[in-house]
């Protein structure tokens, strides 16, 4: 097991519905020298990419998004949510319907920080179905940047999310994929990955 996986047997919790809690050191509490730990991990695994921002959607994805861009001496950007609809030209917009509170936002970019030099690392703490990623994605290829990888800390690899973005040829690293888990039992098996 990778320090990820430990960590999520150590202290996640299972809930039902196919929600794992982690937010005693991933997304409330934040542990910051794991943080440090998944920042230096994708460093090494996109590092003969060349990025020049890395880009994440609130709230949660913004704490790994800054450790990532610290070892890469980038800018993270962050996609807002938004519940307004009047869209001005200025934005990038995508629509990201939400696993966890099952509602739609407009997730927004605004245009000055992103643009067609650009060579994008995506980066989220979780992948289910891939709705935020699929919206991240959409955004960057709208302002004419090119998505050179996408970086998750935890996919859930019984969920469709995973599959259909590597299907698509993106190159997607995730630290822990979790093949199973049982809210019953209190059980979490994970897929074979690259030690770390
Ligand atoms: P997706 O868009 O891939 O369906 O879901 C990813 C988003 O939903 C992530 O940004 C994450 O915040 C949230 N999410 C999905 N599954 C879980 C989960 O099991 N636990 C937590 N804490 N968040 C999740």
């Amino acid at each position: 097991m990778n320090f990820l996986e430990e960590r999520i047997i150590k202290d996640g919790t299972i809930k039902p519905n196919n929600v794992l809690k982690v937010d005693s050191f991933l997304n409330h509490q934040m542990d910051i020298e794991l943080m440090d730990r998944i920042g230096e991990e994708f460093y090494n695994r996109f590092k003969d990419c060349d990025i020049t921002k890395v880009l994440t959607i609130e709230a949660s994805g913004i704490a790994i998004a800054c450790s990532v861009a610290r070892c890469f001496n980038v800018p993270v950007v962050f996609a807002k949510k938004s519940k307004s609809i009047n869209i001005d030209g200025e934005m990038y917009i995508a629509e990201v319907e939400s696993f966890t509170h099952k509602n739609t936002n407009s997730v927004i970019v605004s245009k000055r920080f992103l643009n067609e030099n650009d060579r994008v690392l995506i980066v989220d703490d979780f992948l289910a179905n891939g709705c935020a990623m699929q919206g991240l994605i959409k955004i960057t290829e709208s302002a004419g940047a090119t998505v050179m990888g996408l970086g998750i800390a935890i996919e859930k690899g019984f969920q469709i999310g995973g599959r259909v973005l590597r299907n698509l040829g993106y190159r997607l690293e995730s630290l822990a994929i979790v093949e199973s888990m049982d809210h019953e039992t209190n059980t979490i098996k994970f897929r074979e990955t690259v030690a770390v």
